[in-house]
């Protein structure tokens, strides 16, 4: 690695991350469970497929428009499962407290916890505690892991996916990242922008129940639709084409990321799954998506190609082609 400490760009889920997570978590603990580096460990018991998970959550401010971290806790678990084709069930969180937090603040994330927690049907079942003095943290740093069961017949391996896949979105992109940064920042304007954080465990059931044959899904958190996608076809024969008019884009947010020179590809979301599927059952899914409030707004986005393999790229507005690398460094760091 070029460099000796660790940088903001280490926590951005694109480039550097990777090259963190090869050269020094894999190289230690490398093992067929955790070297698939999907969203949950898929573990067998006995005839039970079980499904593991942790994340923790730093998301500066604690509390924005349309979330706050606790439910971005609950519904990352709850969705990190579900896009393994588990059904979640079990949550533990562990708190990081800053000396000096209030507790009525803390209550509120907590309460947050427990309504998102019902909404998707898991219990919180075990929990820590931990404070480091004041200026050691920054207000409360959350980790959660979650236990899920996969249900027999499910099978979402990117070795399945082929040339000629259909690629969809249940809705509008970059709605989280834009809606933290303008809780963030002062703009000097106003835009209504909500985090689209969302447990998407009832979605994806009746996308999974639809019939479909469903090869993979991923839920676009840090780095955006771009990133997983760089993640699918990463070491694979086939390559990814996006058509970017088909992308739902909320009006605003495409007009902040204008500004800000940000590329709504790129930017976090907390309630969008990226799905491929048989190209003959695309229409199937996209019903099964409209069918849910959360999936209103889906779009068939794009295709699986057999050139350029390994690649991203994107066929414009204009109707020329760009290809979608990973992020090096973080657009927005602090995002989840
Ligand atoms: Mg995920």
């Amino acid at each position: 690695m070029k460099s000796p400490e660790i940088v903001l760009g280490h926590g951005s889920g694109g480039k550097l991350t990777k090259d963190l997570v090869d050269q020094v978590f894999l190289d230690s603990f490398a093992n067929p469970f955790l070297s698939t580096l999907t969203d949950s460990a898929l573990l067998d018991f006995d005839d039970q497929r079980i499904a593991l998970t942790t994340d923790s959550y730093v998301v500066r401010p604690i509390f924005f428009n349309g979330g706050d971290l606790g439910k971005l806790a609950v519904c990352g678990t709850v969705n990190d499962l579900s896009v393994m084709g588990a059904k979640p069930l079990f949550i533990t969180c562990g708190f990081i407290i800053e000396e000096g937090y209030e507790i009525e603040s803390l209550k509120r994330i907590v309460k947050s916890m427990k309504n998102a927690a019902e909404e998707a049907g898991v219990a919180i079942v075990a929990g820590d505690t931990k404070v480091v003095e004041k200026g050691s943290g920054d207000g409360v740093f959350l980790n959660t892991s979650g236990v899920g069961v996969v249900s027999s017949g499910v099978d979402l391996r990117r070795e399945r996916v082929r040339p000629g896949d259909s690629i969809l979105i249940n809705g509008t992109v970059g709605d989280h990242g834009m809606a933290v940064l303008m809780s963030r920042e002062r703009f000097g304007f106003e835009a209504p922008i909500d985090s689209d954080c969302a447990s998407l465990n009832t979605l994806i059931s009746g996308i999974l129940s639809s019939g479909a044959d469903i090869k993979f899904m991923r839920d676009a958190t840090r780095g955006g639709v771009a990133t997983i996608l760089n993640e699918l076809v990463s070491g694979m024969e086939f390559g990814v084409l996006v058509d970017e008019e088909k992308v739902p884009v909320m009006e605003e947010v495409r007009a902040l990321c204008e500004i800000l020179g940000m590329d709504p590809l790129y930017v976090a979301n907390e309630g969008k799954v990226v799905v491929v599927c048989r190209s003959a059952d695309k229409e199937n899914v996209l019903k099964a998506m409209k069918e849910h409030p959360l999936g209103r707004r889906a779009e068939v986005v794009g295709e699986i190609v057999k050139e350029p393999a390994s690649l991203v790229t994107a066929r414009t507005r204009i109707g020329s082609r760009r290809i979608l690398d990973l992020l090096a460094d973080d657009q927005l760091p602090r995002i989840c």
